[in-house]
């Protein structure tokens, strides 16, 4: 008892759920959810009605001051958000640290993400992937923060609304070279599920070719910066040593 068990939902489908987060979710004393209503009726669906307490990103500081009080009486707590993982770009966060602080248990319970989701599906090879979350909502500010990512050499994952997508899309296309690569995973898990890969050039006339690709729930995957080529380095090496040669 005493713990806080920070529970994955699914980010659509409703199958997208361990049989660990049902379990610990039926017998949690007391849910922390980021909206009572959007969770209720998640949990009526997997046949479940504990007892849900509201704790959004408005509100976490409070929650975490109820949260702990009720943990210190043994009690065990879930905390979910809205969907996919909490702390992802969702509230969370604050209350993970606040029982942290307090000397309570904490234990992830894993399951979707929509970021790992894309990521997984895009087919896009790289060692290394960076979460960014959401970009600023003003042009500038947007175009800024692109521009530090154009060297980054690792696949760049970003989170984006249906009402920002077309702005968002037209920013990635202007800061990045036409050539490198994007991932466009929309309603991932849902029926209109769709994950469309092209290049930078590309990406502007196919969100076009269609009113629906701008529907609905977004992740885009921009492929990382490529590494010089090895095959160059070792021509240019062998170039300079010749020319070194000749050098008086
Ligand atoms: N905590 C969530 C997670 O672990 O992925 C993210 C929550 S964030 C408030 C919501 C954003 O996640 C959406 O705007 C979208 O960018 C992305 N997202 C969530 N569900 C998605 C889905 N089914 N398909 C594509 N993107 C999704």
């Amino acid at each position: 008892a005493s713990t806080l068990y920070v529970i994955a939902t699914p980010i659509g489908n409703i199958g997208d759920i361990s049989l660990r987060a049902l379990h610990i979710l039926g017998l949690a004393d007391l849910i922390a959810c980021e909206d009572t209503r959007t969770s209720k009726q998640l949990l009526s669906g997997y046949g479940l009605s504990s007892e849900l307490v509201s704790a959004h990103k408005h509100n976490e500081r409070e929650a975490a001051g109820y949260l702990i009080e009720r943990l210190k009486r043994g009690e065990r707590i879930a905390l979910v958000s809205d969907a996919g993982t909490p702390a992802v770009s969702d509230p969370g966060a604050r209350i993970v640290d606040a029982v942290r602080e307090a000397g309570l248990n904490v234990v992830p319970v894993p399951g979707s993400s929509a970021a790992i989701t894309a990521l997984s599906a895009s087919g896009l090879l790289d060692e290394h992937f960076l979460f960014y979350g959401f970009l600023p909502t003003k042009n500038a500010q947007r175009k800024d923060a692109l521009k530090t990512l154009t060297d980054t050499r690792a696949t760049l994952i970003f989170y984006e609304a249906p009402h920002r997508i077309e702005e968002t899309l037209n920013a990635l296309a202007d800061i990045f070279e036409p050539a490198r690569r994007i991932v466009i995973a929309r309603e991932l898990t849902k029926l209109f599920e769709e994950i469309h890969r092209c290049t930078m050039a590309e990406v502007m006339d196919w969100f076009k070719s269609d009113p629906n690709h701008k529907k609905g729930e977004f992740v885009l995957l921009v492929e990382g910066a490529q590494p010089v080529s090895d095959d160059i380095n070792t021509e240019s090496h062998r170039v300079l040593s010749i020319l070194m040669q000749e050098l008086p």
